[in-house]
């Protein structure tokens, strides 16, 4: 791969067309609105949607792909298994993955995952104190003790997961839950990240911290490079064929 990563930021696009005052926020889509601010950064973006031929992710695009964006919610059934199969076994080939807010119900994190990845939750506009609990780590570069989201949906523990490799967030919110908000995982090759912040109808892609923690996660995300993996039947060494 080169420098810097090659992203795809891919979206289930049907709020924003279906709901004003979702598409008042995100005029041309969830994923046009983390494209801009990526390419700002100097990241080369490509985005995906749903309603396209093979959701976008053909195995050209997904071929050019060091890190896929992940963002859907009302259409997880459509999407093809066939589709997540193939980013399933290029996740495991090492591409990165980052999966934002109600991507915890898509298919694709939960067959990584193996588990139902449920959760509560609750829309009334509260409050949420992101934490940072893994300071070192670089998803974590140049915020704060913590940071704040004036108004969102909670998600509330039991989050549904494997134990994360590395937590990164736990948000706080107004109503008294918690959420493990920041979750790194290792599959195969591949990181994936889940990032909780992100509810259609508030301008939460708009935020700087937001956005900075979406821009360091794609950086620890992309594929590094690294001696070949092989499985499978092993040849006797030479020097075991001389014993008796
Ligand atoms: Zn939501």
């Amino acid at each position: 791969m080169t420098n810097l990563p090659r992203v795809t930021v891919w979206n289930e696009y049907r709020h924003e067309k279906l709901h004003a005052e979702v598409a008042a926020i995100y005029p041309a889509g969830i994923h046009e609105a983390l494209a801009s601010h990526l390419r700002s950064q100097g990241v080369a973006v490509c985005t995906a949607t749903l309603d396209e031929p093979e959701h976008g992710l053909t195995q050209e695009a997904l071929a050019e792909t060091d890190v896929l964006i992940w963002w859907g919610h009302m259409a997880h059934a459509e999407v093809q298994d066939e589709i997540v199969d193939r980013v399933y076994r290029r996740v495991l080939d090492g591409m990165g993955l980052i999966v934002l807010h109600s991507g915890h119900f898509s298919k694709i994190f939960r067959k990584l995952m193996g588990a139902s990845c449920d959760l509560k939750w609750r829309e009334v506009g509260e409050r949420e104190r992101i934490w940072v609990v893994e300071p070192g780590h670089p998803i974590a570069e140049g915020l704060g003790e913590y940071f704040e989201i004036p108004h969102t949906e909670m998600y509330g523990e039991r989050f549904d997961i494997p134990a994360p490799d590395t937590l990164v967030f736990i948000s706080w919110f107004q109503g008294g839950e918690v959420f493990r908000s920041g979750c790194c995982f290792h599959r195969g090759r591949g990181k994936i990240f889940y990032f909780r912040p992100g509810h259609e109808t508030y301008p939460i892609y708009h935020q700087p911290e937001v956005l900075r923690v979406i821009t360091n996660a794609v950086r620890w995300a992309a594929p590094v490079a690294g001696p070949p993996v092989r499985f499978g039947h092993v040849p006797r060494p030479r020097e075991l064929l001389r014993t008796p």
